[in-house]
Parts: C-alpha cells; structure tokens; sequence
C-alpha cells in the first residue's frame, strides 16, 4: 500500500511562506492533479514530496512510512520532470538503464525491467538512439520509461506534456491513463491546464497561494466548488457571478436579492443558513443560464456579441446594471448582436457565496 498523507506540510523561501500547512491523504493507487495558477505552489509541494526542498514543518507519510527525514534517494519515489532531463549521450537502453546500474541492479534483471518498460510504452524500437534522434513525445515516453524501471511506489510528474504540441499532448493524456491504469501505482501530476488535471485524475488539489482552496473529484469542483477561487478557476468559459444579498428563507433556503433589475431567487440548500449577513455573490455557469421570455426572467441585458462555435454559441451579454455575462446558448440559436435579451438562473444551478467567499453547501 502507498498512499500519501500530507500533514501540516509549510515551506519557506527566506521570508516568502510558499506552503502554508498543506494537509491531504492521497489514496494508493489514485492519480492526483496538483492544479492551481502560477505561483501558487504546485511544484515546490511536488518536490517537498519527492525530498528536493528542504520542508519547515509537517510531514510527509508514504506507505504508512514517515519519509521526510529520508534523502530523495531513499524514498522510492520517481519523478518525472517537464525538461525530461534525458542524458544525450546514452541512447535509449542507457537512459533506461543508468539508474539501475548505479544502484547495483544484475544485468539480467535490468534487461528485463528495460525491456518491460520499454514494451510497455512501445519504444522498444528506439533502444539504440541517442535523444537528439527522437521526436518529443518519444522523449517523453523515454522519461517516464525511466521511472517505470524504478518500480517505485510513487510517481511524480511535473508539468509532463508541457513541452510537446497541442496534438501530441492529447495523444499523451490518454498515454498517461493507460499507463496509470495498467501500473495501478500512485501517481501524483502538476499541471496548470485544468483540462488534463480534469481528465486524467481521480482527484484534483486546487491549490491557492500555498493553500488547498479544495481537495475533490473532477465533479465535485465543477458542481460543488466549495469557494469563489475554485468557483472561478474550474470551468471555461468562466462562472458568472453578480453582487447579490441573502436572507434565510424558511427551512434550508435562502433567498438572493439586488436592485430592482433583479427578480428574487429562492435556493435550497443542505443546512439552513446561520448568518447571511454582508455581501454575497450569486454565481452561475456560462451553459446553465437560459434565454427566456420576460415573465420568466431574473434579469435582461443587451447582446454585444455571439460568437458561433457550431454545436453551441457563446452569447456576450451586458447586463442591465452594467456587468458582463456570458451565456451559452444553441448552436443556432437566433441571438445576435444589439439584441435585448431576458436570463433565466436556474435556482438548482445557482452557487452561493458568503462574504468570506465560502459556498452554502446544497
Ligand atoms: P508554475 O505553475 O509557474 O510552475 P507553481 O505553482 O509550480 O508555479 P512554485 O514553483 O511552487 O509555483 O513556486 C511557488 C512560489 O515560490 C513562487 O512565488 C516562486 O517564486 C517561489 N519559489 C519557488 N522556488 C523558489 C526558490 N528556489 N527560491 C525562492 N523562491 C522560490
């Protein structure tokens, strides 16, 4: 069993507080994104894991086995670096090989777990060349072929695909799910496109300046984000929001109000709301607004532009009280630029957030 638990892990550079109490229990046998802006502290906690930086305070568990004090050698753990950082002197088996070799590995066992890797990943045919003779998704295959023979109980890969073009990266991301899949191991990827953290993991850490704004499966943060950065970063095009008050409303609802451009919206939710006092924010995806008659509507604006993707349009809309929305609508939807058009919020599709920027769980 390898899971990993991340106790109150906290990393500084000088005076900078890059890492600031990161607590997570990674499954065995997951594969987890580490996903969040720049900056925000995706790969320092990579390599806190992994024993390249030095940590402050926390812990790190691997297996059941404290391994923070280990040195990264010792922690059965492979990384995968975005650069590759293949030696281009060696051709592939030695690549392959060079780790094994150091560490005392039989020849015949290291011919083994090469030649495994090396099917697994369906290189076998490019043993013999040198890196400058492979193409970058060859490369790649070669750097995680280099972590495969290791048999580690952990993984971890920094930003993988980031090098390679946009046609090749797919290809790679369902490489990588195979992979995952057919290995079974804990795996552990940083990424800043949510597309891959959403498509290839169990769960996803978002992280927010060197904190877990929420730990969750793909799902889960794209319905249930817990909080307006998660709200606001998962999704694209992006969650609308719009200032709005809130008061209890019976039983487990709570009711959204504005000004007068406005029509309430009562919402269900979970629990029944304890305080509601100060502002709060009304969010809303783009595919969840509706374009209704005026009866029906929450609000009206004008169409500044609608943009034609086929299967759906992207209708650019300033609200009456001056904020832009955006709403996707059919694809051939009537919608076109100037006109005055009326949305609908769904209340099931509305997310609520208090003054501290914490959603009402529903
Ligand atoms: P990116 O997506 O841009 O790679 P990231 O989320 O991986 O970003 P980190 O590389 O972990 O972010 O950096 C987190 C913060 O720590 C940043 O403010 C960065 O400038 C700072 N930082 C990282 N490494 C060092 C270092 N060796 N010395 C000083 N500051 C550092």
């Amino acid at each position: 069993m390898a899971g990993v638990q991340i106790d109150g892990l906290e990393k500084k550079f000088g005076n900078l507080r890059v890492l600031k109490g990161i607590d997570l229990d990674i499954r065995d046998g997951e594969f987890v994104s580490f996903l969040g802006p720049s900056g925000c502290g995706k790969t320092t906690l990579l390599r806190s894991i992994a024993g390249l930086e030095d940590i402050n305070g926390g812990q790190v568990v691997l297996g059941g086995q404290p391994i923070s004090k280990l040195p990264p050698a010792k922690r059965d753990i492979a990384m995968v670096f975005q650069n590759y950082a293949l030696y281009p002197h060696m051709n592939v088996y030695k690549n392959l090989s060079f780790g094994l070799s150091l560490n005392g590995v039989p020849k015949a066992e290291i011919e083994e777990r090469v030649l495994n890797a090396a099917r697994i990943l369906q290189i076998t045919e490019l043993l013999k060349r040198r890196p400058k003779q492979l193409s970058g998704g060859q490369r790649q295959r070669v750097a995680i072929g280099r972590a495969i023979v290791r048999d580690p109980k952990l993984f971890l890969l920094d930003e993988p695909l980031s090098n390679l073009d946009a046609g090749l990266r797919v290809t790679m991301r369902v490489e990588l799910a195979n992979l995952h899949k057919r290995l079974g191991v804990t795996m552990i990827y940083v990424t800043h496109d949510q597309v891959e953290a959403m498509t290839l993991s169990d769960r996803v850490v978002v992280l927010d300046q060197g904190k877990v704004a929420q730990f969750g499966t793909p799902l889960e943060l794209f319905y249930a984000p817990q909080n307006l950065f998660v709200a606001s970063f998962i999704g694209s095009p992006k969650m609308n929001f719009l200032d709005v008050a809130a008061q209890a409303a019976g039983d487990k609802q709570l009711k959204v109000s504005a000004d007068d451009l406005f029509r309430d919206i009562t919402i269900a939710l979970e629990t029944s709301p304890a305080n509601v006092a100060g502002p709060h924010k009304l969010g809303i995806r783009p595919d969840n607004i509706e374009l209704v008659t005026q009866d029906e509507a929450h609000m009206s604006g004008q169409v500044m532009l609608v943009e034609r993707l086929g299967t759906e349009s992207q209708v650019h809309i300033r609200l009456d009280n001056g904020e832009d929305f955006v709403a996707i609508a059919r694809g051939t939807h009537p919608a076109a630029t100037g006109d005055h058009v009326f949305l609908k919020f769904p209340a099931q599709h509305c997310h609520i957030f208090n003054g501290e920027g914490q959603a009402y769980p529903r």
